[in-house]
């Protein structure tokens, strides 16, 4: 019987990677399933709800990870799973993989076989395993939401007795899943949406949404596509053409949500301190690739800064902040992760080490970190 188990997570991670939902799929297919009590709280999953899915609930976090064949997980691993897991342990989790390298080190050393969920190919087959798109979806919804707190007039035109409210502009930088998202959430509170990004095929499903789409049109841009489907580095010349554009565009808007992320490098750097400067006083700036350095000059991680009038919000864990949601769907891509690799009965997992999810997620295995985008050059 193979054992699945989490322990609970950082106190600054609301989320959770199992949930009763996943519990009972997991127990139908002959596992048992370990949780740590009071590890799904923070998204509303109490442990009377595991109990009642088939887990077995515990207060020992210490058993919890000894007894684990496979160790889900949101962020990485703490030094006391590192440590508290036996080897050959599978872990499922949102490694980090280009963050802090002694860490993922760790894990390699301690004989853990580890995936990185945020490295899943984007393939159709791996769509309903896909954490990122699951988590920046909603990501993206909870930074137009809080934007919209934050912003102290209304978004949407209202025509009253006593005169017009204006709609409020909104513009979104970055146009994947969050980016989405937020034009979505921002058109649904009725906003006038525009958005720019440095991929092409950006520029059908912002119309489709009902956006107006900004961006330098180039050569460049027509090859900023990687076969991953995610955007290339763009060239210093085209970046100031782009920051040509987008100057004169940003000074006119109320709102900015900025999402724009390249895989394993800082984030794009699109609002310079001028530009905040441009912008009228009680616009709102909301950074989601703070984490990563920051679209804008002036935003700080996980802090609200004002300059001129102009908010920046730099939230660190806004898929964490809907936590309920996030929880139920991060639990899920994990299961479908998992799933193929479960035969019932089995006492370990099936891995077809050549599986193209499998390649491109796995991290760590056999005491060293095998990943090939993880190599060390030289
Ligand atoms: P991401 O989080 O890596 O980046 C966010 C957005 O920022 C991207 O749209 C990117 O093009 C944009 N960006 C990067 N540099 C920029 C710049 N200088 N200026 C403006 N914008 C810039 O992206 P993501 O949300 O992970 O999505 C990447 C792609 O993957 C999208 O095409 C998405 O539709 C696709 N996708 C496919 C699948 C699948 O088939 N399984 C699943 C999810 C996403």
């Amino acid at each position: 019987m193979i054992t699945i188990a989490a322990t609970a997570e950082a106190a600054s991670e609301p989320r959770i990677g199992l949930s009763p939902e996943t519990v009972k799929k997991l127990v139908q297919k002959g596992c048992r399933v370990l949780i740590e009590s009071g590890a799904g709280l923070k998204s509303r999953f109490l442990d009377t709800d595991y109990t009642a899915a088939g887990a077995t609930v515990s207060a020992d976090a210490g058993e919890v990870r000894a007894g684990a064949d496979v160790f889900l997980r949101v962020g990485r691993p703490s030094a006391a799973d590192v440590s508290g897991l036996k080897n050959g342990a599978v872990i499922a989790a949102m490694l980090e993989p280009f963050g802090e390298r002694t860490g993922l080190d760790a894990i390699a050393a301690a004989g853990l076989t580890s995936f990185a969920m945020e490295l899943m190919p984007r393939i159709t087959r791996a769509q309903s395993m896909d954490v990122l798109s699951s988590q920046s979806n909603l990501a993206g919804y909870k930074a137009v939401v809080d934007a919209a707190a934050m912003f102290q007039r209304a978004l949407p035109m209202m025509m009253t007795a006593a005169g017009t409210v204006p709609a409020a502009k909104l513009f979104v930088m970055g146009v994947g899943v969050a980016g989405l998202q937020a034009i979505a959430t921002g058109r649904r509170l009725g906003a006038i949406v525009t958005a720019t990004d440095v991929r092409p095929a950006a520029k059908e499903q912002v119309a489709s949404l009902g956006a107006k789409f900004i961006a330098v049109e180039n050569d460049e841009f027509k090859q900023a596509e990687t076969t991953a489907g995610y955007a290339k580095p763009m060239s210093p010349e085209y970046q100031k053409l782009q920051a040509e554009l987008t100057t004169k565009h940003i000074a006119t808007q109320d709102i900015v949500i900025t999402t724009a992320l390249i895989p394993g490098r800082p984030a794009p750097r699109l609002i310079t301190r001028a530009m905040v400067e441009s912008m009228k006083p009680g616009s709102v700036i909301i950074d989601m690739a703070v984490e990563r350095g920051g679209n804008c000059e002036l935003a700080k991680p996980g802090e609200t800064v004002e300059h001129n009038g102009v908010r920046i919000h730099g939230p660190l864990n806004l898929a964490g902040e809907v936590a309920v949601n996030a929880s139920s769907l991060y639990a899920k891509n994990l299961l479908n992760f998992l799933d193929p690799l479960i035969e019932k009965g089995a006492d370990a997992l099936k891995i077809n080490w050549d599986d193209e999810i499998i390649k491109g997620t796995l991290v760590t295995r056999d005491g060293k970190i095998v990943h090939p985008a993880l190599q060390l050059k030289g």
